[in-house]
């Protein structure tokens, strides 16, 4: 982790600031590869594993949330799924769709700090990273996903990275000029307390966009999760087999029938797959009506808010 990012972090116990302990190891001077984030109030400790900050260690190790998502990324990574796509999805595809939530003409001109609360695959904020050189780009995930990219971290002086749930992140309220959280509200377990969570990090003038499940849209792979019962509770292996199985038969039913469920057009055999394995391993997944995201707004303090097709949230204070 760069030494910048401790500005914007503090303690997920009591909101103190933190600070380096004395066993940090740096490769240059300002980039910490190991060692630990102490809090000034409470004396908790967060261990730096690999240049990434890693929040709430013990309880990580025993989230079913955590543990699916790090299993699914590894083996995206592992080219077990896709070889280069991420849901059927190039990084152009995820950059026009960031700059759609925000409506942003130039996102290579944005000198803002931007939080992705859910970085996934990381495709996005590395390509942001990338191509935004003068915003800040902070990518939070509850998976190991983030180890993957901590090389990346360090080519990239404005990327930083952070393990932590984004129910309880170690983010400073106002820290954020946006925040983008894709697909990921609906894995937590009260999506409500995690926009809560969320729009605190916004400041006054920031924006946040997030997108969720609809649940009045026809989408085959809910009802196969459905029709599984509790997938998420069998090994990773046979979520894994059962994803490839399936994947054809889902592959013949949308080419047959053209009822896609999440692209406009048909998508790989891979993509499906993956797909598949991404809809039958989460403990959560809600899916979410237009009135119950008005509902989270209205709990969360947010002042205006509008909806953006299906079913895409962007939150502002209307100033
Ligand atoms: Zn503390």
């Amino acid at each position: 982790m760069k030494r910048l990012l401790l500005d914007i972090l503090c303690c997920i116990k009591c909101s103190d600031n933190l600070f380096f302990s004395e066993n940090i190891l740096a490769t240059d001077k300002d980039e910490i590869d190991s060692g630990a984030l102490e809090c000034k109030g409470c004396g908790k400790q967060y261990p730096i594993i690999n240049g990434i900050p890693v929040f709430q260690a013990d309880a990580l190790d025993q989230n079913v949330t955590a543990k699916a998502f790090s299993e699914q990324w590894n083996a995206h990574k592992k080219g077990l799924f896709e070889k280069k796509d991420v849901f059927g999805f190039t990084e152009n595809d995820y950059i026009s769709h960031f700059c759609y939530a925000f409506d942003i003409k130039n996102h290579h001109s944005l000198k803002e700090v931007i939080i992705e609360a859910g970085i996934g695959s990381g495709c996005l904020a590395y390509t942001l990273a990338k191509e935004s050189s003068n915003a800040t780009i902070v990518g939070i995930d509850i998976s190991d996903s983030v180890f993957s990219l901590s090389s990346t971290a360090r080519e990239l002086p404005n990327l930083h990275l952070i393990q932590c749930d984004l129910v309880n992140p170690p983010i400073k309220k106002g820290t954020a000029d946006k925040v983008y959280s894709s697909g990921v509200l609906h894995h937590t377990e009260n999506p409500s307390i995690g926009l809560s969570r969320l729009w605190s990090l916004v400041n006054k003038k920031g924006e946040l966009y997030f997108w969720v499940y609809p649940s009045y849209v026809h989408c085959a792979y809910d009802w196969l999760r459905k029709f599984l019962g509790h997938p998420y509770k069998w090994t990773s292996k046979v979520r894994y087999s059962l994803s490839w199985l399936l994947a054809p038969i889902m592959w013949t039913y949308f080419f047959s029938t053209k009822r896609y469920s999440y692209k406009q057009s048909q998508e790989t055999i891979e993509t499906i797959a993956f797909r598949i394995f991404d809809n039958i391993s989460p403990e959560f997944q809600h899916r979410i009506s237009k009135n119950e995201v008005a509902a989270w707004c209205n709990h969360a303090g947010i002042k205006s808010f509008k909806i953006i097709n299906d079913l895409g949230v962007h939150c502002s204070n209307g100033s």
